[in-house]
């Protein structure tokens, strides 16, 4: 999340406009407050950096097109059956609990996932793919 603030800072964007830094702040997974970032060397802005719309901006822009991306669009993971050994690590560490393990395979709840991919950066099997 430190990572995450020090870039959107740099791109003129400030971190608490950014619901992903802020969900991850209300699960406790850290902060994107400045003050409390160890920073090493000097923190600057980009120059002229032009970021996309945002947030109430974006969202006035198309509700339908964003419910279109996040239901179609976005890559979601799934677990591979001859791969995985139903060890639930990523059940585990998925920050926003969109993961299950009802049975022998986890399953993703496609509309809590936010499509960060912890869940196949932490699988040991590599078990997990993006469909
Ligand atoms: S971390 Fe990998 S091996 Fe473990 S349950 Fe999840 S997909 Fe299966
Ligand atoms: S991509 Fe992220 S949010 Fe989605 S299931 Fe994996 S860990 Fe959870």
């Amino acid at each position: 999340m430190a990572l995450d603030s020090v870039v959107a800072h740099m791109m003129g964007c400030p971190a608490q406009r950014l619901p992903f830094l802020q969900r991850a702040k209300a699960l406790g997974l850290g902060d994107f407050d400045l003050e409390k970032i160890e920073i090493d060397g000097e923190l600057i802005q980009i120059p002229n950096f032009k970021l996309p719309p945002m947030g109430d901006q974006a969202r006035a822009g198309s509700e339908a097109i964003r419910a279109f991306l996040h239901s179609k669009a976005i890559l979601r993971p799934k677990a591979d059956p001859s791969r995985c050994t139903a060890c639930g690590t990523c059940v585990a560490q998925c920050p926003v609990q969109a993961l299950s393990l009802p049975e022998d395979l986890p399953i993703v709840d496609a509309d809590i996932c936010i499509a960060c991919f912890c869940c196949q950066e932490i699988c040991p099997e590599k078990a997990i793919t993006l469909q």
